[in-house]
């Protein structure tokens, strides 16, 4: 007989995995503040806009090499 409570967890585990790979293909996790400038953010954001983001970005590929 299935345990049904097993069944969601598992398939809760399974959307939330998915829901972060659409949201963050690479890069960090979010920390609560901008990886950019350090301003205090949502939950979930990394940057505080667009322009951050694209900062962060150029920082990070250029610090990285080749
Ligand atoms: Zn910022």
């Amino acid at each position: 007989m299935a345990d049904f409570a097993d069944l969601g967890a598992d398939r809760e585990e399974r959307d939330r995995a998915l829901a972060l790979k659409v949201r963050a293909p690479e890069g960090p996790s979010a920390t609560g503040m901008c990886l950019c400038c350090g301003e205090l953010l949502a939950d979930g954001l990394r940057w505080c806009d667009a322009e951050c983001r694209d900062d962060w970005q150029a920082e990070t590929k250029a610090g990285r090499g080749a």
